[in-house]
């Protein structure tokens, strides 16, 4: 073990919570040394710094460490009845660590925790309480006035690919048309706004996509990718988003290969449509949270089959994407 250094004694002295920033050859009773494939949330609490590696969530979900100053959000659409695995939010601070949130419960470093619950805090427009994945009798989309915000926002139109490797149907304008619910001239429940979220489509790829196979996100590329992939049993679609004190950079959405799809205009059978889904998680991609399940709006966080009411944006969805662009 290596001796404790001049330096830390200084700051142990002066302040003995730095003295975890010791990395590398920790004394007995520091913080363990957070990275490898397979970091727990148990070892974050330690509050160690993380460079690089993979943090595994307890129900499996796994997510590359974003880089310092990067946050990572993976936002999950459920089928109605399913579990809904929750929205998940990863911020490397840097020295502070990794602030973790699941839902509305924040775990990980206790130094990032508390600078970033402060952040979220300041820029929270939180209009409505946390969604439930109940279903309750739905009140009309157009009466109610709620949305929530991620914390992020696009400076730019969203350049994206479509990967259509595995695709249950031809997905590339069927979830483009879920984009554009969202942008320009919007008008829905008798509000008519003009928004600057925008999106292109740049063509086809066969870049691999940064959401996986356990619902978690992978490694940044810097180019957002959409397409399909196995996903857990009940959720139907994950979207990442890559973030940078506030500023998205990168999105990336994946639906699941093991869920039976309608890509028509009229949808039929036991199929989800998947325009309605896209609507929902490109949402996500501009920014909007989930809103309760009994709002009826788009930003609700299940969905049941066929259910195409989902194309159509709601007051509180119109209302929020005017909020942010
Ligand atoms: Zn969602």
């Amino acid at each position: 073990m290596a001796p404790v250094t001049a330096g830390a004694v200084v700051l142990g002295i002066a302040v003995t919570a730095i003295v975890v920033s010791s990395v590398g050859g920790p004394p007995a009773g520091a913080a363990p040394s957070c990275r490898g494939d397979r970091i727990t949330i148990a070892e974050l609490s330690g509050g160690c710094a993380v460079s690089s590696g993979t943090v595994v969530l307890p129900d499996g979900r796994r997510f590359t460490v974003p880089r310092a100053g990067t946050t990572v959000s993976a936002l999950p659409v459920a089928s109605a009845g399913a579990i809904d695995p929750g929205d998940v939010s990863i911020t490397n601070t840097g020295p502070a660590g990794l602030a973790v949130r699941i839902d509305h419960v924040w775990t990980g470093s206790p130094a990032a925790v508390r600078k970033e619950r402060a952040a979220a805090h300041r820029r929270s427009a939180v209009t409505s309480a946390a969604a439930a994945a109940t279903t309750a009798k739905p009140a009309s989309s157009c009466s109610n006035k709620t949305y929530t915000k991620l914390g992020f926002r696009w400076a730019a139109p969203i350049d994206w690919s479509y990967n259509p490797g595995g695709q249950k149907v031809a997905g590339a304008t069927v979830i483009r048309a879920g984009a554009d619910a969202w942008t320009g001239a919007v008008a829905a429940c008798g509000k008519s706004v003009t928004t600057t979220a925008g999106e292109r489509l740049l063509g086809n790829t066969t870049q691999a996509i940064g959401v996986t196979a356990t619902g978690g996100c992978g490694a940044s590329s810097g180019a957002s990718v959409i397409g399909w992939g196995s996903l857990k049993s009940g959720t139907l679609a994950v979207t990442c988003v890559w973030s940078r004190s506030g500023v998205a950079i990168e999105v990336d959405q994946r639906y699941s290969t093991a869920a039976a799809w309608s890509g028509t205009t009229t949808c039929s059978g036991a199929r989800f449509d998947l325009r309605g889904v896209a609507t929902h998680e490109w949402g996500h991609a501009f920014g909007l949270g989930h809103t309760a399940q009994n709002s009826g709006l788009v930003m609700k966080p299940a969905s049941t089959t066929c259910e195409v009411g989902q194309r159509t944006l709601g007051l509180g969805d119109v209302l929020g994407i005017d909020a942010l662009y």
